[in-house]
Order: C-alpha cells, then sequence, then structure tokens
C-alpha cells in the first residue's frame, strides 16, 4: 500500500505575461504573450510528488472565485487530493503576476490572497491524520504561525516533517530542528548562516548544520546538485550535464520527489538522488508542472 504525503502549502493562479522589455516605473507595455496556469509551491512540490507516484493529500486554501475552481481541477487532473484544498469566501485566490521579457530573465509579484488564511486551527484538525511513518511537507509561502505549529503537531504525532523554507522566514528555532530534512538552495541558505564556494564546502556546511540546525539539512546548488547530510553522513550529488531550457520551478520539482521518496520510507541519500535526477529533467522542458518527469 502506498504510503500518504501530507502537503501543507500555497496554491497560486501564475499569470504569466510574455513582454519585450520590461516597463519603467509609471510606463504600460503591451504583452506579446499571457497564459495562466497552475502555481505556488505547495501545488507544484505536490503535483511533483504525484507524477512520482506517491499517493498526495493537498492542504490549502483558494478564493471561491474561477482562479480557485481552475486550480483545484488542474490539481486534480494531476493526481492530487484535493479534499482538503478549500475555498474561502471573499477572499481571492493568490495570484503570481510574472513579467518575462525577450532575454527570459523574469519579474514577479506574489499576492498571497486566500493562502494566508491557512492556520494553526487547520493544523490542528489534520494531527490525528499523523503518526509513525506519515511525511508532511510544507514551505515558506504560508503563514509563520501554520509552520510552527505543523512542526510542533509533527513532533508531538512522531511524523516525518520536510521543510522547504523558501522564500526564507522567520520561523521558531525548535521548528527549523523539526525539519527532517530542512531543504533550501544556496541563497536561502545563506540568510541561515550556511555558506560554500564548492560542493565539497557546501558539504561540510550541511555536515556542521545536521543535528544543530535541523535534524538533517539538503541544499540544492542548481546545475552543481545537491549535497545533504544527516548527523552521522553527508553526501555530493552531482547533477548530469543537460541541455537546460527553463528552470522554473526546477527546485519545486526536486523538492516533491525527495519528499514522494522519503514517504516511502526511502534514506535520504537516496531520495536526493531521484530527486536531482527529476529535476534535472524538469530544466530540459519548457513550464513548470508540466515539464516534471512521470516516474
Ligand atoms: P528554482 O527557483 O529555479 O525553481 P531553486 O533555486 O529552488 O530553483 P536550484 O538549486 O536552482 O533550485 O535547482 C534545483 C535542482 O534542479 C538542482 O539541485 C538540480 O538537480 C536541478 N537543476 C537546476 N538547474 C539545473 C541545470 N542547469 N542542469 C541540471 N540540473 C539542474
Amino acid at each position: 500500500m502506498k504510503r500518504t504525503l501530507l502537503v501543507v502549502g500555497s496554491v497560486n493562479v501564475d499569470a504569466v505575461s510574455g513582454v519585450e522589455r520590461f516597463p519603467a516605473p509609471g510606463e504600460t507595455v503591451l504583452a506579446s504573450s499571457y497564459r495562466q496556469g497552475l502555481g505556488g509551491k505547495g501545488a507544484n512540490q505536490a503535483v511533483a510528488a504525484a507524477l512520482d507516484g506517491a499517493r498526495v493529500e493537498l492542504v490549502a486554501r483558494t478564493g471561491d472565485d474561477a482562479g480557485g475552481a481552475a486550480v483545484r481541477a488542474e490539481l486534480a487532473g494531476w493526481g492530487v487530493d484535493v479534499t482538503d484544498v478549500a475555498a474561502v469566501r471573499g477572499v481571492p485566490t493568490g495570484i503570481a503576476q510574472i513579467l518575462v521579457d525577450a532575454r527570459g530573465e523574469n519579474m514577479i509579484a506574489v499576492s498571497s490572497g486566500a493562502n494566508d488564511a491557512l492556520d494553526a486551527a487547520a493544523v490542528d484538525a489534520l494531527a490525528d491524520r499523523l503518526g509513525p511513518g506519515t511525511t508532511v511537507l510544507s514551505q515558506g509561502e504560508v503563514p509563520v504561525e501554520v509552520l510552527d505549529r505543523l512542526a510542533e503537531v509533527c513532533r508531538d504525532r512522531g511524523a516525518r516533517f520536510v521543510l522547504n523554507l523558501a522564500p526564507p522566514r522567520d520561523v521558531a528555532p525548535r521548528t527549523l530542528r523539526t525539519a527532517d530534512p530542512l531543504v533550501v538552495n544556496e541563497h536561502e541558505a545563506r540568510t541561515l548562516g550556511l555558506d560554500g564556494a564548492d560542493p565539497e564546502d557546501w558539504r561540510l556546511a550541511c555536515a556542521a548544520a545536521a543535528g544543530r540546525l535541523a535534524e538533517a539539512v539538503v541544499v540544492t546548488l542548481g546545475a552543481r546538485g545537491a549535497v545533504a547530510a544527516t548527523c552521522t553522513s553527508s553526501a555530493y550529488v552531482a547533477a548530469p550535464v543537460v541541455d537546460a531550457v527553463d528552470a522554473t520551478g526546477a527546485g519545486d520539482a526536486f523538492v516533491g520527489v525527495l519528499a514522494s521518496r522519503l514517504a516511502v520510507g526511502v534514506d535520504l541519500g537516496g531520495a536526493v538522488q531521484s530527486a536531482v535526477a527529476a529535476a534535472s529533467q524538469a530544466v530540459t522542458r519548457h513550464g513548470t508542472v508540466e515539464s516534471y518527469p512521470r516516474r
């Protein structure tokens, strides 16, 4: 029987406009293309895990608007259980307004909308579903009180808490210590006092932080791959050299697959190998969830 991965996270509508160049302050430019679709770290990671074969239940909030209905339908289409993706009355679904210029650079403004309606009470309502053998995954796009309470409930119930602290948030030190693992990219790692020039430096930094900052630590290093450490072991997993065309959502592909493998009992080193392989495939295709590999 598949073991369940519970993702507590954000769901957004990504509204993406292609522009020749970014407007200056006060200026309006006409976009040459427009598309909208599923976004948000919680949603992306839930889809990556589902495509990897995990049974995924997403706990999230949308508005009671057309965007909310669309993202719920899209998530269900990718195989994610959306029973706990609730619509909040009178609040808009979270939206990420994204401009992509002719060079492929982007500018993004995120309005959290209904994602801010997730609260500690919603976490308490999940407590009875958590126990040894359950894996919970969350990210920095939900309120800090949700992350702190999730860590507390996972500790009490003996569930595994995987925390992707992206973007960096001011969570309680105890929340970080409960993370098993804490997953961050290089920039986020630096905000936590970790640093490295090359993968070997990063491996040593993670090894020093494991058991102190968090139960286990994983840092993704873009085209170089990722490093991971527990109290007793550490490793560097190089990414294969690929023809990268679009890195959007690569980090979410990595985290979703990592959590999916941990949820079925794969050890951290093995889970990181699978996550690097999946994320490296994702960068060879355009789009976010559309680029994620199916196991
Ligand atoms: P993003 O914000 O673009 O989603 P991130 O900053 O959270 O990503 P990265 O460290 O850039 O995360 O990338 C995550 C993983 O994606 C890496 O560990 C690696 O496995 C894969 N990856 C990213 N870029 C490349 C690349 N150019 N070639 C191969 N693999 C890549």
